[in-house]
């Protein structure tokens, strides 16, 4: 995969702690922490500790302990911040933008979970 990971990004400096970070959750793999400007009352960055840039990168070179890490703390910030529909919760967005047609922002893999609130057709 013909990738380039710029590690000056921004959420490579806050997995570096050079910038701070409001963290929900930190396992092994993952971080998860609050979106600077949030969308919606709930509105949190899930991020690989590894250097993926999109979520294509991550799916194609990431360890399978990584990606099942990765996706279990989704799991598990859904189920924190109430918004599961599973656990009784009235839902969420999972969304993640790749390169400059997806308007991605900061170039290291991040789903946005966005939940609080009718969230509508289209948010980001
Ligand atoms: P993207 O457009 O890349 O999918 O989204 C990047 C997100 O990162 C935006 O929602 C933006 O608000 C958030 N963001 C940018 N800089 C920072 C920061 O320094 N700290 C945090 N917590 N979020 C940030």
């Amino acid at each position: 995969m013909a990738y380039t990971y710029d590690d000056q990004n921004i959420f490579a400096k806050i997995l570096r702690g050079e910038i701070p970070n409001d963290t929900v959750l930190e396992t092994e793999h993952t971080l998860a922490f609050r979106d600077i400007a949030p969308k919606a009352p709930e509105h949190v960055l899930v991020i690989p500790k590894g250097a993926y840039v999109a979520l294509d990168h991550f799916c194609a070179e990431a360890s399978d302990a990584e990606i099942v890490d990765f996706h279990r703390t989704v799991a598990e910030i859904c189920k924190m911040t109430g918004a599961s529909p599973g656990e009784g919760g009235e839902g969420y967005r999972g969304i993640t933008n790749a390169g400059e047609n997806g308007v991605q922002e900061v170039p290291h893999y991040h789903l946005h979970i966005l939940a609080g609130r009718p969230l509508g057709p289209m948010l980001l």
